[in-house]
């Protein structure tokens, strides 16, 4: 009799905890993986003929893909720091960061990450930082522990680099430590004066495996000048050519770990940032020169994200967003040959302007979702879209309550990833550049605000995507109009 009581209570335990690990693994994993610089035409199925991306196409097919989707800014921080907040960058003055800066996001605000942990999510950052850290005019100590950082916002675990791939120092930080760090050779880090006796580009160009073509001629790493100097950490200093993989490898283990919870990651890798020194086995790979060859090994890298959740059986139930952080730039800091091999390769589609700019190509970027448990019918989502939204828009696909003070800049666009014809759900979309100018893009119309070095600026992008005919005078209710918007909700 007692056995069987036994019995009987052991059974009931067993159904309980199965029906409540049922119902956590109900709640979606969300990966978002924010490349670097990566144009609006930079994949297969945004129109590149000599750039292969089957797997990036193929969530394509599958999933949605936004044909007007919006970074918030035209460069990396703004961009970042949006996504991560739901903030306009321009309400903190954020533009590009120098690698010094201390960290940008107030660690009492709601995050984007900090919200999904309150959710029941273990949250990672994997990839590219660049919002700073450390505390205002206390020099990082990259010998020490690095406390105001990702996991000071609500990043679980962190498996990071500091700033960019052309700024020292070019090490990596899990949690609040730098990898492989050597007691018996410090790490200096200055973007003033050179400290130490490595060999720089200024100097030694003749070391160099890739020439610089804009400053970035400080500390020579790996044969590559560097913006910034830095001495010591000689065991933790980076290899260009292996960062896709190391960067893949540790999202995919946070993955393997965390298969049973939910899970949300931020996946940044540094493609296809310069320096573009991809693995040997995408060198040459492409038809598209260099340019295309660190594009096709993000390719790689997505796909062996999705083969992943596949072999773990939580593919259908993981939110899988690709984006980027901003418009493409073909040559920048470093004389790689980009330009001369790209052979024909339009990263613009067609749009005018590039990273840093407030015409299309500097923010209108790739933008594709994967859920197979919902997207039963794949589409194409052609209405405007700005992913600054995603902390609302995430909220509202999972069924999250959020509060008018958590949501801040954001509102929820989830409808739209689900029903390609689901109604507006914002006025209009606003964009900015590195110095916080702004432009705004409501329906087909694009306006970008005078400053003090040029005027205001009209388009219609339903007969004038490329943006070449300003069409200021023949419209002048609607340039009232979006003019209002700007007085409105523009306080810089
Ligand atoms: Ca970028």
């Amino acid at each position: 009799m007692i056995g069987k009581i036994k019995v009987g209570s052991c059974l009931l335990i067993a159904g309980l905890s199965q029906l409540a690990g049922a119902q956590q693994t109900e709640r979606p994993n969300i990966i978002f993986i924010l490349a670097d610089d990566i144009g609006y035409s930079d994949l297969g199925c945004y129109g590149a003929t000599k750039i292969k991306t089957p797997a990036l196409d193929q969530l394509a097919t599958e999933g949605v893909r936004f044909t007007n989707a919006y970074a918030p800014a035209s460069t990396s921080s703004p961009s970042r720091y949006a996504l991560l907040t739901g903030e306009y960058a321009w309400r903190k003055n954020v533009g590009i960061l120098p690698a010094d800066a201390p960290l940008t996001i107030d660690p009492t605000q709601t995050t984007l990450p900090a919200f999904m942990k309150k959710a029941g999510y273990r949250t990672a950052l994997v990839g590219k930082w660049h919002l700073g850290l450390g505390e205002k005019d206390v020099p990082v100590n990259f010998n020490g522990e690095i406390k105001m950082g990702p996991r000071a916002i609500g990043f679980d675990y962190a498996y990071y680099f500091p700033a960019t791939n052309d700024r020292v120092p070019c090490v990596y930080i899990e949690n609040d430590r730098v990898v492989n760090w050597d007691p018996a050779d410090p790490i200096q880090v200055s973007y003033r004066k050179k400290v130490g006796n490595d060999y720089t580009g200024r100097d030694n160009p003749e070391l160099l495996t890739l020439k610089p073509h804009l400053g970035h001629d400080a500390t020579i790493v790996n044969g590559i000048s560097r913006i910034g100097w830095m001495d010591g950490g000689k065991k933790a200093r980076w290899k260009d050519e292996d960062m896709a993989q190391v960067l893949l490898d540790k999202a995919k283990s946070f993955i393997n770990e965390h298969a049973d919870t939910p899970f949300f990651i931020y996946y940044a890798p540094h493609n296809a940032h310069e320096p573009r020194v991809p693995s040997p086995v995408f060198q040459g790979k492409s038809a598209a020169g260099i340019y295309g060859d660190v594009i096709e090994e993000f390719d790689f890298c997505v796909g062996e994200i999705v083969k992943m959740l596949k072999e773990k059986g939580i593919y259908e139930n993981t939110i899988l967003i690709v984006s980027s952080d901003n418009g493409p730039m073909v040559k920048e800091g470093y004389k790689d040959g980009a330009l001369e091999n790209i052979n024909g390769h339009d990263p613009f589609g067609g749009l005018r302007g590039q990273k840093y700019s407030l015409h299309e190509a500097g923010t209108r970027v790739p933008f594709i979702f994967s859920w197979p448990d919902k997207v039963k019918s794949p589409f194409v989502q052609k209405q405007n879209f700005t992913y600054l939204d995603m902390l609302s828009t995430f909220a509202g696909m999972l069924e999250l309550p959020i509060t008018i003070e958590e949501a801040n800049d954001t509102r929820d666009g989830s409808r739209l990833f689900l029903q390609a014809d689901a109604p507006k759900y914002r006025e209009y979309i606003m964009m900015q550049n590195n110095g916080g100018q702004i432009a705004i893009r409501k329906d087909n119309w694009k306006y970008i605000p005078a400053t003090r070095n040029r005027g205001a600026e009209l388009y219609d992008l339903s007969t004038d995507p490329s943006e070449l005919r300003d069409v200021m005078m023949a419209y002048p209710e609607q340039v009232a109009e979006l003019k209002k918007y700007v007085e409105r909700d523009y306080k810089k």
